[in-house]
């Protein structure tokens, strides 16, 4: 512009100028030649042609000048004349438009400029005659047809009295690509803006909000207008710190940064917004930006993420530890330093600003346990082992308690870099554990030791047991206890049990100690001393029971039973000691009862006697070893077979036959009863059906029933389905039942009983009169008959009492309405005795002993 402004002659005058001087100088030089030699003209014509020269010259240079300045200009330059024509053009111009110097000159700016209007150089010319430069931008083709951006700078100048323009065209094409790259580049800033989940808020140096991105709105829930006013929006946030500490408007991250001229790291702020009501909690870092060459920042821009659930999460898991009593621990062996949890710091008593090392845990371990734990701190950190202790610690303030101490080590490239652990608060459980212990192995009625704890004990006794004078069991058994309990009640007997436990501690003293091994039955236990000192225990022991037990203003007399048990000779291991005990008891039993009796060889043959007994009784009904026989049951009024009693029979290949007073109780001992019973129902429905079938009329066949088979949840099943299967309706078949069965605690007897009988079967007390509460249960049982024991008829009709007995059981029977049976019947008075009584039914020797199934149907009732 300078340039154009100068308005230099135009070039194209130049030719014109240089011929003007050639003519001056010829001129000059020609009317030098026509003067004479002396011709004082000729000295001042010879100067002036000089100076002619000279000046000419000076010119040259200048426009040669001129020249290699215009064109050493950049851009292109071009004169144009009022109808567009280029006039004159600089280097820059012809490389620029990509045509020669004489093909440009010539060229009309139309050319360049396609798009121009007609005309409008003159429009332009007249717009700006002032001479006042003005810029605009367009396009321009070169050479080759392809086009570029220009901005041209132009002036109208007058030469020759004719307006031209003077048109500086720069070619501004990497400019426009760059604008057009910084504007896409500003797109693509804005869309990650956008896109971004984070929270991005610029701030000015006053900390006015600049711009926001949708993130930032989304978590502070406001709109970009609301953030962006630039008004403080008082009252509408507080702010606190990660401790819930409020903090002022310059203690916030951008106000920091700006301040601080430093970015400000993940800084946890919590957002109170007052108009939403409620609590945010973001992760904030604030940057400073700073202008090149500038230390003061312009701006802040601040980035933040919604860390509301996280932090719940934390503070949830914080809580969760204090409840869980859970503190966490990380050592970093590399460092040496500890880490504690908060909730670590609380369960230990250390104050949470206190600094702790690895030896502020182990110090307050306790002395017990510490070299452990010190031990599998040390495995852990040298091994990479992981450990899970329980141990005791005192915190500084003198609370004791239990802890459980886990740790595991992290292993970086092989090496452990960090072993981190947790310790528990478990005194409670410990306590627990304690108490649930102790309850185990408690008897909860009498206070003493339960069957488990003796086990336990005996089992410990027998540990380095001396062979000499070793441990002994005893086992005792209280005599008609529960006949007793069955007089008193529940309450009554639980007394009982518990003053018997209070004399059986006091006889033992300081002998050993004493346990109830469930329902009437003890244990003691000696743990030294031998078989001595158990029979002194033992004599003591029954007789601490000679005195009567009151209850309830009444004196009952309970004596014991005792059985003793020694190490080794009568048990090497708790459970043989136990059976040589419990064998024992059973044979002082047998000896009348009140009395203690130590283990002897003897006892220990009955041992192997029932193991042997149970072991074949459990094969026997595989092997077909079983069969019944069947006794008569007359009519005494019309002296006719009424009914059989199906009686089983064991004929054992390697124990030959066995009655079942023998066997029975095994089976009931082993469980087998409940299958053997379950054989002899179906047997004896078969049987019945079969005489049927042959035309033999029997009423009724009667099995005996264990206590046991109750047991069996199936029973009334095993019953209906035995009648069903042999077409029987129920009232075929009774069920002898002892009182056994009533004594027995067996959950719904009563209603199984029931069921039977509604189904028709007869149910009958066996040996009735042999139990203690007989008459009690007959009123409240659903049953059809008793039949008076064996042993009542034996001494009827000489002994007086036996008699009266009998008398009354039929009276009383008779008038609840109960058939009468008299089993046992071997002689006639006492079938005449029956007879005289009413009673109804008879069975015995006196009429028959039990019958293989063929012999019945031939079988007459003997006539009277
Ligand atoms: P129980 O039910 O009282 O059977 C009567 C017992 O007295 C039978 O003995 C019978 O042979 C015997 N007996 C019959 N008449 C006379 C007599 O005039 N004088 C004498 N002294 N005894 C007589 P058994 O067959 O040895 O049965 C003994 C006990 O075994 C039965 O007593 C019964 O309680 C039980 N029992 C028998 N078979 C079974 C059965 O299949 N299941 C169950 N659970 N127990 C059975
Ligand atoms: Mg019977
Ligand atoms: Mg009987």
């Amino acid at each position: 512009m300078a340039h154009s402004s100068l308005t230099p002659p135009a070039t194209g005058e130049q030719n014109t100028g240089e011929r003007a001087d050639a003519a001056s100088t010829g001129r000059i030089e020609r009317a030098l030649a026509e003067l004479p030699a002396n011709d004082p003209l000729r000295d001042t014509l010879s100067q002036a042609l000089a100076g002619l020269v000279a000046a000419h010259r000076d010119k040259e240079a200048l426009q040669r000048r001129f020249q290699s300045l215009f064109d050493a200009v950049p851009d292109a330059v071009t004169v144009l004349d009022v109808d567009g024509r280029i006039v004159e053009a600089n280097a820059s111009a012809c490389q620029i438009f990509g045509r020669p110097r004489e093909r440009l000159l010539g060229l009309s700016v139309y050319d360049l400029n396609p798009e121009l209007a007609r005309d409008r150089l003159r429009e332009v010319i007249s717009e700006h005659a002032d001479g006042v430069p003005f810029v605009h931008q367009t396009t321009n083709a070169r050479a080759n047809g392809s086009m570029f951006p220009v901005e041209v700078h132009s002036q109208v100048f007058m030469q020759d009295g004719r307006p031209h323009v003077m048109a500086v065209a720069r070619d501004i094409s990497q400019h426009v690509g760059a604008q057009a790259e910084l504007r896409a580049s500003e797109s693509r800033y804005r869309q990650l803006l956008q896109a971004m989940d984070k929270g991005v808020m610029v701030q000015d140096r006053h900390v006015r909000v600049l711009s926001v991105n949708p993130s930032a709105c989304r978590i502070l829930r406001r709109s970009e207008q609301e953030l962006i006013n630039p008004r403080p929006q008082v009252g509408e946030w507080e702010f606190v710190d990660e401790q819930g500490r409020p903090l002022s408007a310059s203690q916030l991250p951008a106000a920091r940064a700006l301040r601080e001229r430093r970015t400000i790291d993940s800084v946890t702020l919590g957002l109170l917004d007052l108009r939403e009501r409620r609590y945010i909690w973001i992760a904030v870092t604030a940057t400073p930006l700073f202008r090149d060459g500038e230390s003061t920042p312009f701006s802040v821009i601040s980035t933040f993420s919604d860390v509301t659930d996280l932090k719940r999460d934390s503070e949830l898991f914080l809580r969760t530890q204090d409840l869980a009593r859970i503190g966490g621990w990380e050592w970093d062996p590399v460092a040496q330093r500890m880490y504690f949890t908060v909730p670590l710091y609380r369960l230990l008593d250390v104050p949470t600003d206190a600094p702790v090392s690895l030896s502020t845990l182990l110090e307050l371990v306790h002395d017990n346990e510490r070299p452990d734990v010190a031990r599998a701190l040390a495995r852990a950190e040298q091994h990479g082992s992981g450990f899970d202790l329980e141990c005791r610690i005192r915190s500084p303030r003198g609370r004791r308690r239990w802890v459980r101490l886990l740790g595991d080590a992290q292993h970086r490239a092989g090496e452990v870099f960090r072993v981190v652990g947790t310790v528990q608060d478990i005194t409670k459980d410990k306590l627990i554990e304690d108490t649930l212990r102790q309850q185990a192995l408690t008897d909860p009625l009498t206070g003493l030791a339960n069957r488990d704890a003796m086990v336990e004990r005996i089992g410990a006794a027998l540990d380095g047991a001396d062979i000499d004078a070793g441990p002994a069991v005893l086992h005792i058994d209280l005599d008609r206890f529960k006949v007793v309990n069955d007089l008193l009640g529940h309450q009554g007997g639980d007394a009982l049990l518990r003053s018997a436990g209070e004399r059986l501690v006091a006889a033992v003293a300081d002998d050993g100690s004493a346990g109830r091994f469930g329902g009437d039955e003890f244990l003691v236990l000696c743990p030294s001393g031998g078989s001595d000192r158990a029979c002194a225990v033992a004599e003591r022991i029954t007789a601490a029971f000679d005195a009567p037990f009151r209850y309830a203003g009444e004196e009952f007399s309970i004596t014991s039973s005792v059985g003793i048990g020694c190490y080794p000779t009568d048990g090497a291991t708790v459970q043989q000691l136990l059976q040589s005990a419990d064998a024992a008891m059973i044979e002082a039993k047998r000896r009348g009862r009140n009395t203690w009796q130590a283990f002897d060889p003897a006892l220990a043959r009955q041992m192997s006697e029932r193991l042997v007994i149970e072991t074949q009784l459990r094969r026997a009904l595989e092997n077909r070893e079983f069969h019944l026989v069947y006794q008569p049951q007359v009519e005494l009024a019309r002296g006719e077979m009424h009914a059989v009693e199906a009686l089983l029979r064991w004929n054992n290949r390697v124990l030959g036959p066995m009655a079942p007073d023998v066997f029975i109780p095994y089976a009931e001992t082993t469980g087998d009863i409940v299958r053997i019973g379950a054989w002899v129902i179906r047997e004896a429905c078969r049987q019945l059906s079969a005489w049927r079938a042959d035309g033999l009329a029997l009423e009724r066949v009667a099995v005996n029933v264990s206590f046991r088979q109750f047991l069996s949840e199936d029973f009334d099943e095993t019953v209906l389905s035995a009648l069903a299967e042999f077409g029987l309706p129920g009232n075929s078949l009774e069920l002898e039942i002892t009182e056994r069965v009533l004594i027995e605690d067996v959950t719904d007897t009563l209603r199984t009983l029931r069921e039977l009988k509604a189904h028709g079967v007869m149910i009958t007390i066996d040996d009735f009169g042999e139990g203690y509460s007989a008459l009690n249960y007959l009123r409240r049982l659903p049953i059809d008959a008793v039949k008076i024991s064996h042993g009542f008829m034996t001494g009827v009709p000489g002994n007086e009492t036996d008699a009266v007995i009998c008398r009354s059981i039929v009276h009383i029977a008779k008038s609840l309405g109960l058939t009468v049976i008299g089993e046992g019947v071997e002689t006639a008075q006492q079938r005449e005795f029956l007879r005289v009584q009413a009673a109804d039914l008879a069975q015995g020797y006196l009429f028959s002993k039990p019958l293989l199934p063929d012999a019945l149907p031939m079988y007459r009732p003997p006539g009277w």
